[in-house]
């Protein structure tokens, strides 16, 4: 049998959240398929919402959208940046999935009149879950939310403890991330809360074989003995991960650590030593950019909360590497954007302007205006999903003449509906994984720059969204001069638009940043910002400009 094979890392978290466990189980993939293992991951969340669908980007950040639509945490996002294993539904869930699951069997009688218990019907709910996914690659990473101690994470927790006994103690391992702060006051790194927090996952039958220590600065190696005394954890698996300036530098910091090593001696894996050169690779093109920086505006209303545009953050950062440039990402509040009478003072500066997806009618005159600067200025312009939807009533109001168009979402009373339900959505009460979702084909037009840019004329991309172009406005759209230049096969739905008269401009209604990859950037990322390094070239400088490029 195959779990008989397959080899898990358990990945847990101590102290406080926040400190990278996603990106140190992402890393850890990295390192493993560097070696030549295949792996995938399988990220565990603690709260009762069925999926991070409906949470507000206030407390979840991004919501990541995978090929088969699964609405979900922001770290399979990692997981597919960081190696190759493709995220679907079932690499993430939550305990409301798991109760959701259980209770409907309880209901359906499957449980043959036993008294349904959190031991052993929900710890087994989730062993069969993370089996079944595991099933068939060398080294399966789980990933558990939240942090050790959390009263919500104990059944997950029970469920690892029972994962490690009943695979062997050759075929699991257990991954502590902790945090090890410095304390001013007393000039000292301190140790304790790492012991408090091995602690608590003793005492819950699971004892770390690895800890993975969060630190600002250098970990001495007596700290490191310290640490490893107290936890039984040996000093070769005391893994400093001090702060790296890219995240793509991560695996390359860890197997200096020995991390990799460690994992593979432990799960007792035959394997070579892991080829890290494309990491390398990108690392030394991100620290120093051949020719130079292009400087980006992305008009949202989450300024204060990157989380909430972490793909898009990366895929920027991939069409630099693209490039050779580096990318300077300004956030720029939409709502704020509304008041501003001279856009040029705020707009000015910058070499592109980018608006992203986003819900609700907060801030969206600001984006218009945002889009109405950059087609009336010929600066490049990249709108996703929401962003096209507003590029599209930006132009219809604005060129076409329709005075009042705009987004049935924003105000269902719009005199000129030009974003619309989708049909499919009519009628559609619960707002829980309802979105049009996941991967579709979109058709492009011969010719246009959506095909220039892609090189072919079928694509797949991943779609999270509600409203569409209203096809009772296309031929008016398209006799003013805007392009419809992706359809779906069907011609139903528009994808993509792009304005042929300008230096770059296109609106994509999908979410391209879901599937940019450091080593593969995704080509309207990298296009874009091609086009905003050319305008930097040529774009008008103010005196004491801030955000010049170097070539
Ligand atoms: N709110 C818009 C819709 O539902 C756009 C969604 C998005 O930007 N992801 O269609």
């Amino acid at each position: 049998m195959h779990t008989q094979r397959t080899k898990y890392v358990f990945v847990t978290g101590g102290v406080v959240s926040s400190i990278g466990k996603g990106l140190a189980a992402a890393s850890l993939g990295a390192l493993m398929e560097a070696r030549g293992l295949r792996v995938t991951h399988i990220k565990l969340d603690p709260y009762i919402n069925v999926d991070p669908g409906t949470m507000s980007p206030y407390q979840h950040g991004e919501v990541y959208v995978t090929d088969d639509g699964a609405e979900a945490d922001l770290d399979l996002g990692h997981y597919e940046r960081f190696t190759s294993a493709r995220m679907t539904r079932a690499n993430n869930f939550t305990t409301g999935r798991i109760y959701d699951a259980v209770i409907s069997k309880e209901r359906r009688g499957e449980y043959l009149g036993a008294t349904v218990q959190v031991i052993p019907h929900i710890t087994d709910e989730i062993k069969a879950r993370v089996r079944e996914v595991a099933a068939g690659v060398d080294v399966a990473i789980v990933e558990i939310g939240g942090t050790v101690g959390d009263i919500e994470s104990l059944p997950f927790l029970e469920a690892v403890r029972q994962l490690r006994t009943e695979n062997g103690p050759q075929n699991t391992v257990s991954v502590h991330v902790t945090l090890v702060p410095w304390i001013g006051a007393a000039g000292e790194l301190k140790t304790k809360p790492t012991q408090h927090s091995v602690k608590e996952l003793l005492g819950l039958g699971i004892q770390p074989e690895i800890l993975i220590c969060r630190v600002d600065r250098e970990l001495p190696v007596d700290l490191k003995r310290k640490i490893a005394h107290f936890t039984n954890v040996g000093v070769e698996a005391v893994i400093a991960a001090t702060d790296v300036s890219c995240i793509y530098e991560l695996p390359i910091k860890l197997h200096k650590e020995g991390l990799d090593q460690q994992l593979v001696e432990r799960l007792n894996i035959w394997s070579r030593q892991p080829d890290l050169s494309n990491w390398k690779r990108t690392v030394e093109r991100m620290r120093e950019p051949q020719k130079g920086t292009v400087s980006v505006a992305l008009i949202g209303k989450y300024v204060h909360l990157r989380d909430a545009y972490k793909s898009l953050h990366e895929s920027l950062v991939h069409g630099g590497l693209a490039n050779d440039l580096s990318v300077q990402l300004h956030y720029v509040d939409s709502e704020e954007l509304q008041r501003v009478d001279d856009m040029e003072k705020v707009l000015g500066e910058y070499d592109a302007i980018l608006v992203p997806g986003g819900f609700g009618d907060r801030g969206l005159e600001g984006k218009i205006k945002a889009i109405r600067y950059a087609r009336e200025h010929n600066v490049p312009f990249f709108g996703i999903c929401l962003g096209m939807q507003m590029a599209v009533v930006e132009f219809a109001r604005h060129v076409c003449g329709l005075d009042g168009a705009g987004t049935v979402e924003a105000d269902p009373q719009t005199k000129h509906p030009l974003i619309h339900l989708m049909p499919g959505q009519r009628g559609i009460q619960d707002k829980g994984a309802t979105m049009r979702l996941g991967a579709y084909p979109c058709q492009l037009a011969e010719g246009s720059l959506a095909a220039r840019v892609y090189g072919t004329t079928l694509i797949s991309e991943r779609h999270r969204h509600r409203f569409e172009v209203n096809n009772e406005y296309r031929e008016t759209l398209e006799k003013n001069g805007l392009r419809l230049s992706g359809l779906s096969p069907d011609q139903l739905l528009v994808e993509m638009v792009e304005l042929p008269n300008h230096r770059y401009f296109i609106g994509c209604q999908f979410h391209p940043e879901f599937k940019s990859k450091p080593h593969a950037p995704h080509p309207l990322f990298t296009h874009f910002i091609h086009a905003a390094q050319e305008y930097s070239r040529v774009r008008p400088r103010k005196e004491g400009s801030t955000h010049a490029s170097l070539n």
